[in-house]
């Protein structure tokens, strides 16, 4: 069906418009009514799938559409996280999310590794409310004091077996303690293996399991 249908925010559909989507692919037909509600979300898609409009989409619509009810001085606090397991993976994403945001006037970045800190730093210091980043770097910036994560209200956990398998399993428990316990979190992975379903007892809450 049409993403017509999905009323979202005139700046998003203005958008996906000039991207010249015509109807959504199943894993957004299923996964954006459901990410629009705010529950926890455990999908299976693999890349190439349109996984990436349809976290990120519903994720822009909710930050739209209802403040931050931080009392921080952060003028642009970090409300929405997607850690993904590689750079390219991290630039792809964080590109896709600058389209489907242009209208808006939120503001994204992405950090990863084998690049200097410094231009990651100064973005950061500008305030995002989007960060797409992959595990370890985002450490580094977090112990560096440069990101700051305590007014997140969405995570997305995207190629979560990619992550398990490179061994970023520590990083993302140790970014986790880093979130706020009262948040929405969204774990993709092509497939739901045993780790996979134990990360998601972890840190998911009733999740609505999505499989295309
Ligand atoms: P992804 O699976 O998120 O990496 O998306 C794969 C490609 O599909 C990207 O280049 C998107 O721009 C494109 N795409 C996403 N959703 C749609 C759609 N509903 N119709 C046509 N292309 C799409």
């Amino acid at each position: 069906s049409s993403f017509s249908n999905l009323s979202l925010a005139e700046p998003l559909a203005r958008a996906v418009a000039e991207m010249g989507y015509e109807s959504m692919t199943p894993i957004q037909e299923q996964a954006i009514p459901v990410v629009l509600t705010g529950q926890d979300v455990m999908g299976a898609a693999q890349t190439g799938t349109g996984k990436t409009a349809a976290f990120s989409l519903p994720l822009l619509q909710r930050l739209l559409k209802h403040e931050s009810s931080s009392t921080s001085p952060a003028r642009h606090p970090v409300r929405a996280l997607v850690l993904l397991p590689t750079r390219e993976l991290a630039d792809q994403v964080a590109q896709q999310v600058a389209l489907y945001a242009k209208y808006t006037k939120l503001r994204s970045t992405v950090v990863f590794g084998g690049m200097d800190m410094k231009p990651q730093t100064l973005e950061l210091k500008k305030g995002v409310e989007i960060l797409v980043a992959t595990p370890g770097r985002l450490l580094d910036h977090i112990e560096a004091k440069n990101a700051v994560l305590n007014q997140v209200e969405y995570v997305v956990l995207d190629e979560a077996d990619r992550m398990l398998d490179i061994g970023f399993l520590p990083d993302l428990q140790r970014i986790l303690s880093y979130l706020p316990k009262q948040r929405t979190t969204l774990l993709f992975s092509a497939t739901f293996s045993p780790e996979i379903k134990r990360l998601a007892g972890s840190y998911l809450q009733n999740p609505v399991t999505i499989e295309v």
